[in-house]
């Protein structure tokens, strides 16, 4: 008899935990469950090989009588009364949507080249700092611009830590550019300032970058207690060099965001609103100007869930997430259309699934072993921080999704 989990480590141990748990009256509803929450688990059209030694250890048995050189097929079976039972956001998806929630194609990888950073922010999901040693290699590096290049992707989204610290950095802009693809890059202004960097400004206008800049708040205190001390001076200092190569000012090649971020655990206000006092604020008292304010809902994951909890603040804000799920947010979900890589070639639904470990559903799941147009229709592996996603107007990457 056999069994065998074509998914994660992570997730094989997720079911068997389950089976570990269920009280199963008999052999037949055994098959039935436990092959629905494989599906459950994104395996429905996975192969079984291997042993089931550990399930039949826990009593839940017979799966299939063993047939000589079968690879068993999972047949389809109902998918909603068998979603994790902790993953509240899952259900709720699935009881107002009638189905869980899926991606389309690949239309941007959001690759993260890295964890290291020059600084290390208070409300940071990817724990990002100077003393972090992940980072892409250049095999890696060259797997993500082979699959951008072979999938017509159309926009590369390169995160990090600073990705400009990533010492292939460079070339991944060049070559995405050359293929003619978008190119978007997480920058965190006080890199500028770094040895080494001097000349980043210029090279980002040279490629036509579109530039994405952390700024939680147009007011110096309120940004240095989230991002340290006197990083809003450089910001503002960083936003003047990007102003003197003519970015912000309305140039389709020389785009210009801001990203903007509650400071507490609150949920923000609403974007056009906030970006007409940046705007005020920004060119009355530095003369900054900018094209678009992204406004962003802080995920309570890593760094800013252990401040929550350290608080005694993380129940009540992810109650408050929770309390204000937004069905209208789930179309422009950025897991729909984005695939995220991390550091070391693996691939998640988005950045902060990878922050998460968690994982693709159904994929042994690397730029290595995986075709991106495979990847369509899946169903997106999800847990209750996706409640950040569809909170009030929703948030992503660019900002309020309705
Ligand atoms: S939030 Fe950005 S700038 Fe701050 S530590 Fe994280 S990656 Fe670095
Ligand atoms: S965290 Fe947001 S983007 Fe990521 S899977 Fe959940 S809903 Fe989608």
């Amino acid at each position: 008899m056999s069994l065998s989990i074509s998914g994660s480590v992570h997730r094989a141990e997720t079911i068997l935990d389950t089976a570990r748990l269920a009280v199963v009256p008999t052999r037949t509803f055994a098959r039935v469950f436990l092959l629905a929450k494989l599906r459950a688990n994104g395996l429905r059209s996975g192969t079984m090989n291997g042993s089931t030694d550990a399930l039949t250890d826990l009593g839940i048995v017979e799966l299939e009588r063993p047939r000589k050189n079968r690879i068993m097929q999972l047949p389809v079976v109902g998918q909603s009364n068998f979603t994790d039972p902790t993953d509240r956001f899952a259900q709720r998806i699935e009881r107002q949507d009638g189905r869980p929630l899926s991606a389309k194609r690949v239309e941007i990888l959001q690759v993260n080249v890295g964890k290291l950073c020059n600084q290390a922010c208070k409300h940071c999901h990817v724990d990002a700092g100077p003393a972090r040693t992940e980072i892409m290699t250049e095999e890696t590096a060259r797997q993500c611009i082979a699959a951008l290049e072979q999938h017509e992707i159309k926009t590369l989204d390169l995160t990090g830590g600073a990705p400009e610290m990533n010492p292939h950095f460079r070339w991944m802009v060049r070559r995405a550019r050359a293929a003619g693809a978008q190119v978007i890059v997480r920058h965190n202004l006080t890199i500028q300032f770094e040895s080494g960097y001097e000349d980043l400004v210029s090279f980002f206008a040279d490629q036509s970058v579109d530039v994405v800049c952390s700024l939680p708040h147009f007011e110096q205190d309120a940004t240095d207690r989230q991002r340290g001390r006197g990083v809003f001076d450089k910001s503002i200092a960083g936003l003047r060099a990007l102003n003197a190569v003519g970015y912000g000012q309305g140039r389709a090649d020389r785009a210009l965001a801001l990203v903007h971020n509650p400071v507490g655990a609150y949920l923000p206000g609403a974007q056009s609103a906030l970006e007409g006092q940046y705007r005020q604020e920004l060119k009355s008292q530095h003369g900054i100007t900018f094209d678009a304010l992204y406004v962003i809902t802080n995920m309570p994951i890593r760094r800013f869930k252990d401040w929550l909890v350290r608080t005694g603040q993380h129940d009540e804000y992810q109650g408050a997430l929770e309390s204000a799920f937004n069905l209208a947010t789930i179309p422009s979900l950025m897991c729909r259309n984005t695939l995220s890589v991390s550091w070391d070639g693996r691939l998640f639904d988005c950045d902060f699934n990878q922050m998460l470990d968690l994982e693709l559903h159904a994929q042994q799941a690397t730029l290595a072993t995986v075709s991106l147009d495979k990847l369509a229709g899946r169903v997106i592996a999800t847990g209750n921080h996706c409640f950040g996603c569809t909170a009030g107007t929703g948030s992503s990457c660019g900002g309020q999704l309705t």
